[in-house]
């Protein structure tokens, strides 16, 4: 299903509130959220609009389907892979075939955020929890975030050899209800519903009961911007090709630009922001400290049957080197790739790509593995640009504390799996998930490319409310947040302080 599912008028020249663009994480909860308060919101996404009834575990269709085509960050370094950049591209975004583990931030992200950016809070303070907390917990409340302690024989498998090294494992936070029939299907889409996404807590009932304007197989092409008044240059809508892949136009009071940390710095660049910012420090900010939360599967293969395919997908992690100090990275377990994705990300022993019969025999053992997943606190080291034929292209360069993480947390797992009895464990390359970082908001315009209240320091009008708006790398799974920080943008649009909505609302206000 694409085109407009609430049957408005498709040529038209029209004008709304606002018109969020990007239908994930920070995207559907800002579009709901400021329709849910009486606001006329239009929210264009790129991919198709597909619900429980389409999902099914169909791996090469899902990746065909409603994921991007796998991204490179290219590496600056010689001899060095590319790093493989995963996301989604349908209504809800990422949080459509995500695994829903929901993790708050730690004291120490807050901290990063005010060092990298002099990130100050509604009070001056620097910006920590208590600005944050409400809209954490308002989001908790939605998406229903409980405890996953139902681990299943793949996770107790493993659980030993984190005692044997002196850690634990402790269940996982998670974004799925009790109807999880841990299928482990999560990543082509949940066909129960039980998995929470942006489009069936957010967009869905905002759709249904506060008149959302959803347009699906809407790509947006450019910001519109008017700069030719004296003031400060103004966002005034977007350009973008519908379904038919016809040109369309639509105005706003404001624009919300939630394409992802790797699609919100092109978009922006596209726009001509830092052109019409006349080259200002916060514009060519704009698709750096691109952060990646580098992660790696390490596969432990095992005597018995783990049957990790058949089972949500992560219900536990270690904690234990969460900070910088105490190691900086998290494991996760236990999760596998499907096979399609293990047969092409496993490595040997060495970390080499296996062919052949080594893959076959591999491979037909699948059943066998259970894999812990790392992640590393990372520094932002990437970039993402467009290059001279106007593509989105992305670098990393992994500086060498980065590099340590890497080696410490690749080293951590596999003494686990080994210590739990693994035949022979076998990790993939680096990887990323959880994007972070491009565009991201702060209190210093030299350092920052958005304000505190993540709209653009050089177009006014113009918000980001997705994961490129996180000053710093989170040591956690970024999801919560990226909706949290959403959920704030929402709240700040709608209180209009500047004087951007000038129209009525549409409704009542009722906050989610
Ligand atoms: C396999 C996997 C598992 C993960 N598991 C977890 C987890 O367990 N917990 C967690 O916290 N995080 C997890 N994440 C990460 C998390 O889902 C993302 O960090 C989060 O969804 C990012 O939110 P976002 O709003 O920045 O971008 P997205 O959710 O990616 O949304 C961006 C949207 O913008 C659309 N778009 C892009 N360009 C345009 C355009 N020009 N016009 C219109 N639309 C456009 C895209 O199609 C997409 O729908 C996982 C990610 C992956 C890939
Ligand atoms: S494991 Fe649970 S949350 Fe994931 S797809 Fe299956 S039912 Fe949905």
């Amino acid at each position: 299903m694409s085109g407009d599912l609430t049957g408005g008028p498709a040529h038209r020249p029209e004008q709304f509130d606002a018109i969020v663009v990007g239908s994930g994480a920070g995207g559907g909860v800002v579009a709901a959220e400021l329709a849910e308060r009486g606001r006329s919101v239009l929210l264009l996404e790129a991919g198709p609009h597909r619900s429980a009834a389409d999902h099914m575990r169909w791996e090469a269709h899902a990746n065909h389907d409603i994921w991007f085509p796998v991204a490179f960050a290219e590496p600056q370094a010689a001899g060095e892979p590319p790093v493989p950049l995963f996301r989604g591209r349908c209504v809800g975004g990422t949080t459509t075939v995500n695994t829903k583990v929901a993790l708050r931030p730690g004291a120490e992200d807050y901290e990063k955020w005010h060092a990298a950016t002099g990130l100050v809070g509604d009070g001056g303070e620097p910006f920590g929890e208590a600005d944050l907390l409400p809209h954490i917990e308002r989001v908790e409340h939605r998406l229903g975030v409980r405890e996953r302690s139902d681990w299943q024989t793949c996770v107790h498998t493993v659980e030993p050899g984190f005692r044997a090294l002196g850690a634990e494992l402790e269940p996982v936070m998670s974004y799925t209800d009790p109807n999880c029939m841990r299928c482990g299907s999560c990543l082509q889409g949940c066909p129960t519903n039980a998995g929470k996404s942006t489009l069936n807590a957010y967009i869905q009932p905002a759709v249904v009961g506060a008149g959302l304007v959803l347009r699906a197989g809407c790509e947006v092409q450019r910001i519109l911007i008017d700069d030719t008044g004296s003031d400060r240059a103004q966002a005034t809508g977007v350009q973008y090709t519908g379904p038919d892949g016809e040109p369309r136009r639509a105005g706003a009071a404001v624009v919300v630009i939630a394409a992802g940390a790797l699609g919100t710095p092109g978009l922006l660049l596209r726009s001509g922001v830092p052109e019409i910012a006349g080259g200002s420090p916060s514009s060519r900010q704009i698709g750096r400290n691109l952060g990646f939360h580098a992660a790696r599967l390490v596969a432990g293969l095992f005597a018995e049957p783990q049957d990790a395919h058949m089972v949500y997908p992560i219900s536990a992690h270690c904690m234990k080197f969460q900070r910088d100090a105490d190691g900086g990275f998290l494991v996760e377990a236990a999760t596998v790739q499907d096979p399609i994705g293990f047969a092409i990300g496993v490595c040997d022993e060495r970390g080499l790509p296996m062919w052949g019969e080594e893959l076959a025999a591999v491979t037909r053992r699948y059943r066998y593995v259970s894999s812990l997943l790392t992640m590393i606190n990372d520094e932002n080291t990437g970039t993402a640009f467009l290059d001279e034929r106007g593509r989105d292209r992305y670098t990393c360069n992994f500086n060498e504390r980065e590099r340590e993480r890497l080696d410490r947390s690749l080293k951590f797992a596999r003494e686990v799996l080994e210590a739990a009895g693994a035949q022979r464990v076998l990790p993939t390359g680096v990887v990323s998930t959880h994007l972070q970082g491009s565009c991201r908001m702060g209190s210093d315009p030299e350092r920052s490319a958005l304000d505190s209240r993540c709209e653009s320091h050089d177009v006014a009008r113009l918000f980001i409310a997705d994961g490129s708006v996180v000053p710093r790398t989170l040591s956690v799974n970024p999801s919560l947040t990226i909706m949290a920080l959403a959920s704030r943008v929402a709240e700040l649009i709608d209180a209009d302080e500047r004087g951007y909505l000038t129209g009525a609302r549409a409704t009542q206000p009722a906050p989610a």
